[in-house]
């Protein structure tokens, strides 16, 4: 059989059988009766496995899931880094990270997306972020792996804005790939989850230890309603696109609009490396206004953009990334498309803009 094809693979990502529903209901058990595989809540839990083996699937790993992004990160984070170690992470990337190790008693280097990144001699992890957030700038993943795995450095990579079908940093070459599925994987701005993926077997079980210990668990209903809102992942990135795509070309030559993003574009700059290693381009793009009185003016005229910082959900949203101390222009909005029609929503941000 040929290999079957996103949409295929999310709508049958969870394994049922005669007399079973389609995705068996979340667990909420504490402890489980002695002499099966699952022994405590804490340590076990069936519906994390249910989502964590779709979503190892799509990563090509083995996943271990989160209660959120930061708690996948921050886990891998203590779980592969000493006192004294150094870390390259990029200084466009999602700023929370950049705090937590901050705090950590670790060497930061920091790198933009694009390049250029300090040698790798004597680094422990490099972190990258492709499509970087907010800049949507775009790193080479298999070069940059070939060249930190050549000074012995470990590579994540946060593949947030990619998503699982977007991109598949472990076939690039990383080590690990990161996951805020708060954002598309879920879908529908309903939960916080995130989960990270690995092809090493070891440290998958040093994280998912890690875990237990800390008790930083996920919630069995959130990554229940997750993997319910993974079936329509591909359906729900091919909309998005659709609609970056559209806006795109409708605020290219628009006057009040400066420095447009979207890796989709072929005009972008982060075109050829994004088309080269991405399955698809999501709906996540980024422009400048002129400041910030602009961007509350376009949001306050606009009927389908709501406020709010997040991305990937069903609605399309849009946030001013400077008012979270971001190192961007004031006037910098990220707008991710959401699943509403093409038309309906191009005519509304060119109205709110106008
Ligand atoms: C949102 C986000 C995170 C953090 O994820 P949470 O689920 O909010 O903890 C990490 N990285 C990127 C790129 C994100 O967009």
């Amino acid at each position: 059989m040929t290999a079957r094809g996103d949409g295929t693979r999310v709508v049958h990502s969870a394994p049922t059988s005669e007399g079973e529903p389609f995705l068996a209901g979340p667990v909420f058990a504490a402890p489980y009766h002695l002499g099966g595989a699952d022994t405590y809540g804490r340590a076990h839990n069936p519906t994390w496995r249910a989502l964590e083996a779709a979503l190892g699937e799509l990563d090509g790993g083995e996943c271990v899931l989160f209660p959120s992004g930061m708690a996948a990160i921050s886990t891998l984070l203590r779980v592969v880094l000493s006192p004294g170690d150094t870390v390259v992470v990029p200084s466009d990337g999602y700023y929370l990270t950049r705090t937590l190790l901050a705090e950590m008693p670790v060497r930061v280097l920091e790198a933009p997306t694009a390049g250029p990144y300090p040698p790798f001699d004597g680094v422990r992890l490099v972190l990258l972020e492709s499509p970087s957030n907010p800049g949507l700038d775009v790193c080479d993943i298999a070069e940059l792996s070939a060249r930190a795995h050549a000074a012995g450095a470990l590579v994540a990579v946060d593949n947030t804005t990619a998503t699982p079908l977007g991109q598949k940093p472990l076939e690039l070459g990383a080590d690990v790939v990161l996951s805020s599925d708060t954002k598309a994987v879920s879908g529908h701005s309903d939960l916080v989850l995130g989960h990270m993926s690995t092809a090493d077997v070891e440290l998958a079980e040093r994280v998912r230890t890690a875990r237990t210990t800390s008790g930083a668990i996920p919630g069995p209903f959130e990554a229940w309603l997750a993997h319910r809102g993974l079936g329509t992942l591909d359906l729900r990135l091919a909309r998005q696109a659709q609609n970056a795509a559209a806006l795109y070309r409708a605020l290219r030559e628009h006057p009040a609009v400066t420095g447009l993003r979207w890796p989709g574009a072929p005009e972008d700059p982060a075109h050829e490396v994004a088309s080269r290693q991405m399955r698809r381009f999501g709906g996540v793009l980024t422009f400048v206004l002129a400041d910030e009185a602009a961007v509350a003016e376009f949001l306050a005229r606009s009927r389908l953009v709501a406020a709010s910082t997040s991305f990937g959900g069903l609605h399309t949203s849009a946030d001013r990334r400077a008012q979270w101390g971001d190192p961007v222009p004031e006037g910098l909005v990220r707008l991710s498309a959401g699943c509403e029609d093409t038309e309906d929503l191009v005519a509304d941000v060119l109205a709110a803009l106008a």
